[in-house]
């Protein structure tokens, strides 16, 4: 049904940029993958899922800004894209531990899945607002702690690629056989052979961070997999847990990008906001005290020892998600000082 609907706008207005594509794919209102699949479990799975360590490490920093930022009357926290509520529920597990933290605990959660929303409702047990998108969220002048783990990977992105002095837009093209990649030429472009990846959405989101962060003071944690230098060309699909063609199995597939945490950053200094990091995760877990966690659970639950040691090396280990996966804080001036980011 998206594949029709998507060939049709190719019929009336040619090629789809990939940021289309990815667009229609993911968020159509009644086709697209986040509003009509369960997807977390099913196509990928993310760090708050592997350990609960992760969420309440999460929740530990939070107190720490909170304490930071002089124990508002209220602080809003926001979570982008809270997938099934984990991440959340294991925050709050830690955070209440900071009885003045939960009572001036204020929380909206940006959730464009409504099957998702479910099993977040389920899991959070707390007073919470859900909108869909991050202009929904109501003002406010409380200060604001912001997270997004796994959300800006899923934000449209295009492709450019630069062949023999020529700038190319790889875009979606249709014919009877099915959808294919198409290399649209724009203008010349002198320099080196290159394929860059450039997010207006990623921007405009930053943007619109930033300037709540402005006016209302606070921090907003970003954590993702992606690159701060270079580039690439990494659309992927994973389709039922394997990598799958991006073209295929559209609205039934998750397609994401790696982050471009060079870009987020530039955009964020551009705005007057301090940025920390991008640093590994293996490096800001570890640095929150992930080691000390870990043992404790051991100790705790000594039959899960082998588990609970298996899922944590999935989060640290270099060859997992340790490097991949980087964590980047952005926060209002003059300065916070977040724990997590000492080298
Ligand atoms: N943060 C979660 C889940 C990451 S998956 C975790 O760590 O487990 C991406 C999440 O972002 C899902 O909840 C998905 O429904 C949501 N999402 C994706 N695109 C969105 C959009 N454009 N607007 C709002 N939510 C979106």
């Amino acid at each position: 049904m998206l594949e029709s609907l998507i060939r049709q706008e190719i019929q009336q207005k040619g090629p789809l940029s990939q940021s289309r594509f990815m667009e229609l794919a993911l968020t159509h209102p009644y086709y697209g993958y986040y509003r009509s699949q369960e997807a977390i479990g099913h196509d990928f799975t993310t760090s708050a899922e592997i350990s609960q360590i992760f969420g309440e490490l999460i929740g530990a920093w939070a107190v720490d800004v909170y304490q930071k930022l002089d124990q508002p009357e209220t602080v809003s926290v926001i979570e982008l894209g809270p997938g099934k509520g984990t991440l959340m529920a294991d925050f709050l597990r830690v955070s209440k531990l900071c009885e003045s933290f939960s009572q001036a605990l204020s929380l909206t959660l940006v959730e464009i899945s409504p099957l998702l929303k479910k099993s977040q409702q389920k899991a959070i047990q707390v007073p919470t607002t859900w909108v869909e998108q991050f202009d929904d969220i109501p003002p406010a002048q409380s200060p604001c702690i912001i997270l997004a783990n796994e959300f800006f990977d899923a934000l449209p992105t295009n492709c450019l690629i630069r062949k023999e002095n020529r700038l190319y837009e790889r875009c979606i093209d249709g014919q009877e056989e099915g959808l294919s990649f198409t290399n649209t030429p724009l203008q010349e472009d002198p320099g080196p052979d290159q394929i860059k990846e450039e997010s207006p959405a990623a921007s405009i989101l930053m943007e619109k961070i930033s300037n709540r962060l402005f006016k209302q003071r606070g921090i907003f944690l970003c954590i993702d997999y992606g690159y701060e230098e270079g580039s690439g060309d990494s659309l992927q699909a994973l389709f039922q847990g394997n990598p799958s063609p991006p073209l295929e199995h559209i609205g039934k597939a998750d397609l994401t990008c790696h982050v471009d945490f060079g870009k987020l950053k530039e955009d964020a200094l551009s705005h007057g906001l301090g940025v920390l990091g991008p640093i590994s995760q293996r490096h800001f877990l570890k640095n929150l005290g992930f080691d000390l966690r870990l043992e404790a659970l051991k100790q705790k639950n000594p039959c899960q020892k082998a588990n609970l040691e298996a899922a944590a090396q999935r989060l640290i280990h270099p060859q997992q998600m340790g490097t991949l996966f980087k964590v980047m804080a952005v926060f209002s001036p003059p300065t916070l000082n977040p724990i997590g980011f000492t080298s």
